[in-house]
């Protein structure tokens, strides 16, 4: 019947392989969206996502696929994140999926991030159908690739196709082939309802939006549904599917994937993973896999202007609805005044919040550096958690302390081996494994602390290895390590937004580039100003920033009174950006430059 027409599958693939590019010709191939609303990574909505072409939150559509043998099918294809901030998420859509598509660009073969997500695949059980994009390009590898498919990943590559996303070639055979490939979904219409919440969104007018795939029942609106991990009941208002804009339906069914909205305010009371029932007619167990998203990076972020504090707590609330993994709690700086604490996924996260802050909620910020999670063991045999720096407490009352360490995956070509090891070794990074994956690249594993991955990391990978590396990561637990807090001084005044925690051995290397770095960014005054750096009384590096005579103005060597002013208004622009600490002005860089060091 019904069922054995509809086909659920979701796209995955490392960055920048093509995925968004795939989504848009499959939609504009079986006419979902029409040749005049058709426009770039059309499934990509927010203008972040479009302005740096990634994509941060997954989408899923419904469309109709007339095949070949004259049935209609209906497809859903679910978008998804490539990025390891937003894994999570793309396990969480490839559970509501009966089948993947892998997508590999001919021209780079199989990344990290190809690798992370095949196993997510394989995990939820998925059928999966291998893509080799861009094969338009004159520098496309096809055969290679597939190759290196069937030696690292073990999966037959001979039903592949070979496409090209962006020019549209042979994506009619791909349409065919995830018909024949990818399985119908089973389950029953008349047992309970059993659904997976594999995303939610607030809509300024419909609430939260829920979207859902049905493993087995019925939902329509007027039901009584229940979220069992949170265990919240709500009545359904509407449900309906995305094409790619909303329709409202009657009813979903087993099968099918749609969204349901029930008036529903918070979005924390529906986490994805979690298991939607009827609540009259509840399904006895939930679906596997719910977990709790952990953030595993926080950073302080402070308005430049204190007045601004409110309209941060609004911006920051407001920003929630739709990221239930973003959290924020108030904090005081004695530098930077009154903030918040945040916890992000990680640093692409905290990245994309950060900038979602200035530019649709007009705030000027000071963030801080980003920090790891602590757990410190104290001397009276408590425990507790420290996410800012400045707030480890004192080392005699300390017993040890704890830090996040992840298991870190390189795939890299084989002549930058060399280059990838020593980074990992200046790291504390621990040798695990290295795999070939064909006769020129191999996966170098190795174990280290998030707290060095944070520390520009990725950056470092990258110039080291001319950007042919790929890195994915996963949190690997705690472990003791021999860490100090190292403090800032500046004119003998503690920042303590500049406080940060080092391994005992690299504290005083770091501190001396900290140093020499913040001499090189913090404006001259009127008066010499001493930084220094120390762990609790003991000073373990020093410089001085020189005092200057003449006035600031005095600089701008230009005779044009229009230059002159311009030159003048950008000063204070500038200056805007920065904090007083005592009598010394701090420009925003300066508390980033704890991660800056070479
Ligand atoms: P995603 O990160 O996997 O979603 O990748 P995108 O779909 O955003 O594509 C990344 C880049 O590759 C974009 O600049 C696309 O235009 C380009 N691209 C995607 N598919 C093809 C293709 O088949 N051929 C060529 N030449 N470029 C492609
Ligand atoms: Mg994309």
């Amino acid at each position: 019947e019904k069922q054995r027409k509809i086909r659920n599958f979701a796209i995955v693939a490392h960055i920048d392989h093509g995925k968004s590019t795939l989504a848009d010709r499959i939609l504009e191939m079986t006419d979902t969206v029409s040749k005049r609303d058709m426009k770039a990574q059309l499934l990509d909505n927010m203008d972040l996502e479009r302005e740096r072409g990634i994509t941060i939150k997954l989408n899923a559509v419904e469309l109709t696929y007339h095949g070949k043998d004259g049935v209609d099918y209906v497809f859903h294809l679910i978008d998804t994140p490539g990025h390891v901030d937003f894994s999570y998420e793309v396990s969480r859509s490839l559970a509501a999926c009966e089948g993947a598509l892998l997508v590999v660009d001919a021209t780079q073969g199989i990344q990290a991030q190809t690798l992370a997500n095949v196993y997510l695949a394989l995990d939820n059980d998925l059928e999966i159908l291998p893509v080799i994009n861009k094969v338009d390009l004159p520098s496309a590898e096809p055969e290679k690739v597939k190759q290196e498919i069937e030696d690292v990943i073990g999966i037959d590559t001979s039903d592949s196709v070979e496409v090209s996303a962006k020019t549209g070639l042979n994506v009619d055979k791909l349409l065919e082939e995830i018909v024949k490939k990818i399985p119908a979904p089973t389950g029953s219409i008349e047992a309970p309802l059993k659904a997976l919440i594999f995303d939610s969104i607030y809509d300024d007018y419909r609430g939260v939006v829920l979207s859902v795939r049905l493993f087995d029942g019925v939902v329509k609106a007027g039901d009584h549904i229940r979220l069992m991990n949170s265990n919240s009941e709500y009545e359904v208002t509407e449900v309906g599917v995305n094409s790619p804009h909303p329709i409202p339906r009657d009813y979903l069914m087993a099968g099918d994937v749609g969204y349901v909205t029930a008036s529903i305010k918070d979005i924390n009371q529906t986490r994805v993973g979690d298991t939607m029932t009827n609540a009259n007619n509840p399904t006895e167990v939930a679906l596997p896999g719910y977990r709790e998203m952990i953030p595993m990076v926080y950073a302080g972020l402070y308005p430049t202007d204190n007045a601004k504090f409110e309209d941060l707590r609004e911006a920051l609330e407001k920003l929630k609805l739709n990221d239930a993994s973003l959290e924020f709690d108030p904090e005081v700086s004695e530098a930077l005044g009154f903030g918040f604490r945040c916890g992000f996924l990680g640093l692409l996260h905290m990245d994309v919040i950060q900038e979602r802050l200035e530019r649709e909620f007009n705030l000027d910020l000071i963030t801080t550096a980003p920090s790891v999670t602590y757990h410190v063991d104290m001397n009276d045999n408590s425990t507790i958690e420290v996410e800012n720096p400045s707030e480890m407490p004192d080392a005699s009352a300390i017993k040890d302390i704890k830090e996040p360490y992840v298991k870190a995956s390189i795939m890299v070509p084989n002549d930058y081996v060399g280059a990838v090891m020593k980074l990992c070794q200046s790291r504390r990074g621990e040798f695990v494994t290295m795999e070939y994956l064909d006769d020129a690249r191999v996966n170098v594993i190795y174990q280290m602390p998030l707290s060095e991955i944070i520390f520009n990391f990725f950056d470092k990978l990258k110039s080291s290895t001319h950007g042919y590396a790929s890195l994915d990561y996963d949190i690997d637990g705690y472990r003791q390590s021999d860490l100090v807090k190292v403090d800032i001084l500046l004119n003998g005044d503690k920042v303590d937004a500049l406080s940060f925690i080092s391994h005992q051995q690299f504290a005083e290397e770091r501190s001396r580039e900290i140093v020499k770095k913040l001499k090189g960014i913090i404006p001259r005054q009127n008066f010499e100003i001493p930084i220094q750096a120390a762990i609790g009384a003991k000073i373990i590096a020093r410089t001085n920033i020189k005092a200057y005579r003449k006035d600031v103005t005095s600089k701008i060597h230009t005779g044009d009174p229009d230059r002159r002013a311009k030159l003048l208004e950008k000063q204070k622009r500038g200056k805007k950006r920065m904090k007083s600490v005592g009598k010394v002005d701090i420009p925003q860089a300066a508390f980033m430059t704890v991660l800056q060091t070479d």
